[in-house]
């Protein structure tokens, strides 16, 4: 592989707990490719509020704002402030959250041949934050609306394009009770659809679409849906394919992308270096695709597959007993 020669800006946010290990296997990785990243630090979370009084420094921010992408680790909680990565996503308009699931064989699932990828609006909806509680009612503004919703659409229909698969996107929704919001953003959805004839569309009712995840998971290629439900559901289908350690997440936005590993800074086994460094590194993947490296991205997606299909270089999370760095480096080592 030659090198590029392109100089891709890095912002490195690591946080806390084995957001700091994950985040170093991320790094290792990066170095072992052939292509050239400066890497960009920032500091946000629990240990960041303790040494600056803030969770989310704007140095931070200003640092991941000028980079060509940015991770981020995981953040513990810090009470009474505001969580740094909610914030970030704020900062950066990443409009998009995308969280692909996938079987790996070895590993426990509801079924082998997954691969699908939740497509979530990831700024309003019921997570406005707009609630009011004027004693006799208490109420939640969702808002919802047609350009954000055509947006995001617009993204759903762009990946099933790309990935080639069953080139289809089922919109998720709540029309039939939701009438009014979720008629707008169904609506939305098909007339993004027309713009795209080649691929197959379809919607289902978000407690029905609960159902068939679990009932016909082979079914799915794209799936788009509204903040709340896209949630709930990407929660679901990560249980559904082994969990955590193996669930990475993009988020993506017109001139950001901001990429994390699903679970959190897991303080139960943070500082033993024995947290799974998959879903970082998968992560780590997704960014690669999103600064157009895309067939390194694959490389790495298939390095991490043909490790945790052989089985033998697991962390304990996996039933093995690993090191994050050890895994990391089988990992590496399957990098052709
Ligand atoms: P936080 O408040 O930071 O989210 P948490 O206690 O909710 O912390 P999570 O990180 O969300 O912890 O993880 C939930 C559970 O899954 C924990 O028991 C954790 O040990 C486990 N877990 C999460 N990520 C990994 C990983 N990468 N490798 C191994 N186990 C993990
Ligand atoms: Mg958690």
């Amino acid at each position: 592989y030659e090198q590029s020669g392109i100089m891709y800006d890095i912002a490195i946010i690591s946080g806390d707990g084995i957001g700091k290990e994950v985040m170093e296997s991320a790094e290792y990785l990066l170095d072992k490719l052939d292509l050239n990243f400066n890497f960009n630090y920032g500091e946000a979370g629990f240990e960041c509020f303790n040494r600056n009084g803030t969770t989310l420094p704007e140095e931070t921010v200003k640092i991941a704002k000028s980079s060509d992408a940015t991770l981020f680790g995981a953040s513990t909680s810090t009470p009474g402030q505001p969580s740094p990565i909610i914030n970030l996503r704020k900062e950066l308009d990443v409009y998009a959250n995308l969280r692909p699931i996938k079987s790996y064989r070895g590993i426990k699932s509801i079924a082998q041949g997954i691969d699908f990828i939740i497509v979530r609006e990831n700024t309003e909806g019921l997570y406005s934050q707009i609630e009011y509680d004027d004693d006799e009612k208490v109420i939640a503004e969702r808002v919802i609306t047609r350009k954000a919703s055509e947006k995001i659409s617009d993204v759903a229909f762009k990946l099933a394009k790309r990935r080639k698969l069953k080139s289809k996107v089922t919109c998720v929704h709540k029309s039939n009770v939701l009438k009014v919001t979720d008629g707008v953003f169904k609506e939305s959805f098909y007339k993004i659809a027309k713009n795209y004839p080649k691929i197959t569309t379809e919607d289902f009712y978000v407690d029905a679409m609960a159902m068939y995840l679990i009932t016909n998971p082979l079914n799915f290629d794209v799936i788009v849906s509204t903040n709340l439900f896209g949630d709930i559901l990407s929660d679901e289908s990560a249980g559904l394919v082994g969990g955590l350690g193996l669930a990475p997440s993009g988020n993506i936005g017109d001139d950001n992308g901001l990429f994390e590993p699903v679970h959190g800074s897991a303080p139960d086994i943070a500082g033993k270096g024995i947290a799974n460094p998959c879903s970082m590194i998968l992560s780590t993947a997704m960014m690669l695709d999103y600064i157009g490296e895309k067939e390194t991205a694959t490389r790495v997606n298939n390095a991490v597959e043909k490790v945790v299909c052989a089985g033998k270089v697991l962390t304990p999370d996996l039933g093995g007993t690993a090191k994050t760095m050890e895994m990391t480096q089988a990992i590496v080592k399957e990098l052709i």
